[in-house]
């Protein structure tokens, strides 16, 4: 059967969306960090990213991205707005016409950082707040600044780029999501995201102590709906619908126009698969594009996902990088 051109991930000669964590330095510990993000973070040792890519890389790489036709990049961390050419990777790709999302913890975000993000137009800012206070915020992301977060939201807002406030359930705050959607709200944030906790990272690795049950999030996105109605002006829901072995699940019958750069340089199929097809040192995007449509039929690949949607063991390699 033949399909229109575009209907299918083959059709492009580059991925239409790049999510890029440019480092994995972060003021933040994170109890449940999907990317074992931290302090000191900048060089992992044992197999997976040695060392991140140099300014001079960076921007190269960026300039590749805007001439390839990419739509959308995604940048996460590690916290990105730390990196030093941060704003010189912006620039490139804000002038060859690339929307631009950043998820950050919102610690370098006032008034006039605000002004830039604006000037330079980016589409999208996410900033976490897993709780409505900063005691509960901060036992729960230990390492970040709640009242930081709040004036970034607040700075963003005030600028008209519709922040959008992140909240994690866990154990200890599914039961306050309600509370942290009227921060949200009272604070000018466009959206609260959330969604089922991902099993990765450090999240994946005390899993038992942190995961609420799935009753307690049921009652929680019922909680969260019925206030969004009763709030009708307050920020838009984006509830996430599925955890992480059913993303892989999904994704390996119709996988996405899209792939996952790390500090590295090395390029993934997706941030809970650990195959790297793509090496951006070594590769253009297409060339890293190509090995990773490759890398999607391949059986071996295959066959790991359909393990690791039945075995969240796996998922314990979510985070190395693997030749593929
Ligand atoms: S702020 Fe984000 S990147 Fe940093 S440790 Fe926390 S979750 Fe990870």
């Amino acid at each position: 059967m033949t399909h229109p051109r575009g209907a299918a991930v083959g059709d492009y000669r580059a991925p239409l969306f790049v999510a890029w964590q440019l480092t994995n330095r972060c003021r933040g510990r994170c109890l449940a960090c999907c990317e074992e993000s931290g302090p000191g973070k900048g060089i992992r040792q044992g197999g997976s990213w040695q060392a991140e890519l140099t300014k001079q890389e960076a921007l190269r790489v960026s300039r590749d991205i805007a001439a390839s036709g990419v739509s959308y990049v995604a940048f996460g961390g590690g916290e990105p707005m730390e990196v030093p050419h941060f704003w010189d990777i912006l620039s490139i790709l804000s002038k060859g016409g690339v929307r631009i999302k950043i998820e950050t913890n919102g610690g370098t975000i006032g008034r006039s950082q605000a002004k830039r993000l604006s000037a330079l137009g980016v589409s999208s800012i996410q900033i976490s707040l897993d709780g409505p206070t900063a005691r509960e915020h901060e036992a729960l992301r230990p390492g970040s600044s709640f009242n930081k977060a709040v004036r970034a939201v607040r700075c963003l807002a005030e600028e008209g780029l519709g922040p959008e406030v992140v909240f994690i359930p866990m154990k200890r705050n599914v039961g306050q999501a309600v509370k942290v959607y009227r921060l949200a709200a009272s604070l000018g944030a466009r959206v609260l995201a959330t969604g089922p906790l991902m099993r990765l990272g450090r999240a994946g690795a005390a899993w038992k102590e942190l995961a609420p049950s799935a009753g307690r999030w049921r009652t929680a996105v019922r909680a969260l709906k019925a206030e969004a109605a009763r709030a009708k002006a307050g920020p838009k829901l984006s509830i996430y619908p599925w955890g992480i072995q059913r993303e892989i699940e999904t994704r390996l019958e119709h996988p996405q126009a899209m792939v996952l750069v790390v500090p590295d340089g090395k390029v993934k199929l997706l941030n809970a698969l650990p195959f790297a097809p793509g090496d951006l040192r070594r590769h253009s995007l297409a060339q890293a594009w190509t090995r990773c449509l490759g890398a999607w039929r391949d059986p071996k690949v295959r066959a790991f996902c359909r393990k690791a949607v039945k075995d969240p063991g796996l998922l314990a390699h979510a985070n190395e990088c693997w030749p593929a």
